[in-house]
């Protein structure tokens, strides 16, 4: 529809690569382009020996072409998985083991990652060949593909969520049938393959479409990766269903961020608490027009308030908090769009989804009692891949997901996050949560980073340390451990003071950036 609709006008563009001073965008793909070549990779998938329901990675950065092979796969009733580009070589095996995947797309720079997989998969035992075909870089080209061999053509093992019909005559993609297979972050354990349906991706992008007010005139700056749900919904879903534009960026730079912005004139930025931090660390973006600019979406992780607000002082532009899940296909709650309406520190108000918080008895609470958030909603998965245990406990006995996540709604309805359950610090029978204790440090200005986790002790059950990456800063030198509990114990009290202050260069973190608190004190062994 959107082919007819508009034709010609750019869906995707290529944005610059930023370690290159090019000044011109670089390829783009019409709506009418992206519906030729989905009509064609379907016909080119077919000829390969694919079946609708088959699994199909691509395991390539931000491009034109991902975002046509990504979109293309979908289209052609196959289960598309994008692999993040950031696993470590045990996550890598592991995921192309456990998504039973067919065919993986790569390019120059993925290609011998995957490669290394497949053969150290293939040694440990593992029978199933998978054909890696490699793309071109920067190409817009549909690449050729191999003649899978017909013994394959049925694979063993496959979740039998996923069965996306056959490529009978006339075949058509039904709402239910499984469109996506995308892995979790992977904060608290092993990954989990969440598999979404066309009707629940379809679902977000209408949501944020019209949470966000937009329309044809708009134009993001994709500069998420396309393999966080995230970034894929938000950024290249959406636009599709309301027919605005990409600027497909190949990874995230502050140097070129804000060029970026005011010479494709984005009217919308999708970004994470990281970017904020990034960004508020980086030069004014003096000389650049960014008059079209119109807010900043954030979600991933908790922004920190601080944060939040020297964002809107420093660049004059708003910014919208939401909250989702790879278990949701991206959002769940979002700020609302009137600046007035929003809440600093709150995640929003549910959005095309109804959430409630309740008890360990599953009872609601009342309004600033604190629980865990659960939901429903047309957004929410199908289950996990091959996974039916970790399924079953996802959701309550009356069909809401567990989110995992602990808050509280205030009387106006505002959600808020404190932290996550397998988290919670719980000290002398009182329940902490790490992120008052991370954004207490946050305000001293010698602290970088911070991560608050509960220790064993024999006194409270359990105690208090905090991991802070200092900063240096130009009057002062790194702050000491002394000097940083006298500061929380002005900001929170000699209850919530950390016991132990723990001074490290970095705090760990997943595939996708967010800081893995539970790896803090039991380092994994990768
Ligand atoms: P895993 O489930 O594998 O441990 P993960 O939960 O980090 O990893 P994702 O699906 O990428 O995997 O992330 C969803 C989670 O991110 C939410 O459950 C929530 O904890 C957190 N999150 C997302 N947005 C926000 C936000 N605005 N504020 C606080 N937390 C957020
Ligand atoms: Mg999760």
């Amino acid at each position: 529809t959107r082919a007819t609709q508009y034709p010609d006008k750019p869906f995707v563009l290529a944005g610059a690569a930023h370690d290159e001073e090019r000044t011109e965008a670089g390829a783009a793909v019409t709506f009418a382009m992206l519906q030729a070549q989905c009509r064609e990779l379907e016909a080119r998938f077919r000829q390969a020996g694919l079946r609708p329901g088959d699994i199909v990675s691509v395991y390539m950065g931000n491009g034109v072409q991902t975002a046509t092979l990504l979109l293309g796969a979908m289209y052609s009733g196959l289960v598309v998985h994008p692999l993040n580009l950031l696993c470590q070589p045990s996550q890598l095996r592991y995921i192309v083991e456990h998504s039973d995947t067919r065919m993986i797309f790569v390019c120059d720079e993925t290609h011998d990652a995957i490669a290394a997989a497949c053969a150290a998969l293939s040694e440990q035992g593992h029978a199933r060949s998978i054909a890696l075909v490699r793309t071109a870089p920067e190409a817009i080209d549909l690449p050729a593909l191999p003649q899978l061999e017909p013994a394959l053509a049925q694979t063993a093992g496959t979740d039998p969520a996923v069965a996306n019909g056959d490529w009978a005559p006339g075949h058509v993609v039904l709402p239910n049938d499984i469109a996506l297979l995308m892995y979790t972050s992977g904060t608290t354990g092993a990954p989990k393959g969440v598999l979404l349906s066309h009707r629940n991706l379809l679902a977000n992008a209408r949501n944020i479409s019209t949470e966000h007010r937009l329309g044809a005139d708009d134009r993001v700056l994709a500069s998420l990766p396309l393999y966080h749900i995230n970034g894929l919904v938000v950024t290249l879903l959406a636009p599709l269903y309301h027919g605005g534009s990409v600027v497909m960026t190949p990874r995230f730079s502050a140097r070129t961020f804000w060029r970026d912005v005011a010479r494709f004139g984005c009217t919308w930025i999708n970004v994470v608490p990281t970017i904020v931090a990034y960004l508020l660390g980086g030069d004014e973006p003096t000389g650049f027009d960014l008059s079209a600019l119109r807010f900043c979406r954030t979600a991933s992780a908790a922004l920190p308030s601080d944060h939040h607000r020297a964002f809107e002082a420093r660049f004059g532009i708003g910014i919208i908090e939401t909250m989702g899940m790879t278990e949701t296909a991206a959002p769940i709650f979002s700020n609302p769009y009137d600046p007035a309406l929003r809440r600093i520190g709150s995640i929003g108000l549910p959005s095309g989804a109804q959430a409630k918080v309740i008890d360990r008895e599953g009872r609601e609470c009342a309004p600033n009692a604190p629980g865990e958030i659960v939901l429903r909603g047309e957004q929410v998965m199908q289950g996990y891949y091959k996974r039916p245990e970790e399924t079953a406990k996802a959701f309550t006995a009356d069909g809401w997901l567990h989110t995992g996540d602990l808050g509280y709604r205030d009387e106006e309805g505002y959600f808020y996050i404190n932290g996550r359950a397998k988290e919670l610090i719980i000290k002398g029978g009182e329940n902490i949560a790490p992120r008052e204790i991370d954004e207490a440090l946050l305000r001293h200005p010698g602290v970088l980073d911070a991560a608050a986790v509960g220790v064993p002790d024999s006194m409270y059950g359990q105690e208090i340390v905090a991991f802070v990456v200092p900063r240096e800063t130009h009057w002062h030198g790194a702050p000491d451990a002394h000097e940083l509990r006298a500061h929380c114990l002005r900001e929170l009290g000699r209850y919530k003071t950390p016991k132990e202050i723990r001074f490290v260069s970095d705090l760990p973190r997943g595939p996708s950036g967010k800081v893995q608190r539970l790896k803090l004190l039991a380092p994994a062994p990768d």
